[in-house]
């Protein structure tokens, strides 16, 4: 039994995830400029996994911040973002520093650890 299953239980654990379910965080389709860069240098639009996926079942809390390692700086992230990571830890493979004004890695070697945690965001 691993830890997602003693978590869980092994009749709870979440379907696997389906990751062709993508909109934009606005419930949108994903149109094909979504990553253009607005001044602030976040993208246009971000890819989020669909609401119906979304609501299948979760294998990690859903965490609205992280902090860039590089520069001690807190990002917030809306509900949507934070439900995908919560719902599929190796979605993404970088996110935004909101001080940094740019996207850098996430995961194992990433830059990028979840507020209050010593936990890698996208691991
Ligand atoms: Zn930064």
């Amino acid at each position: 039994m691993n830890d997602l299953e003693k978590t869980f239980g092994l009749d709870k654990l979440p379907p696997p995830v389906d990751r062709d379910a993508r909109t934009l965080t606005d419930g949108g389709p994903v149109v094909d400029d979504h990553r253009e860069l607005k001044p602030n240098g976040q993208q246009k639009g971000y890819v989020v996994l669909s609401q119906a996926e979304r609501a299948k079942g979760f294998v990690r809390p859903v965490r609205h911040s992280y902090i860039h390692e590089k520069c001690g700086t807190l990002t917030r992230m809306g509900q949507a973002l934070a439900e995908t990571y919560a719902r599929d830890p190796e979605f993404y493979s970088g996110t935004f520093c909101c001080r940094c004004q740019g996207h850098f890695p996430v995961g194992p070697e990433g830059e990028f650890t979840w507020d209050g945690t010593n936990e890698k965001v996208g691991s």
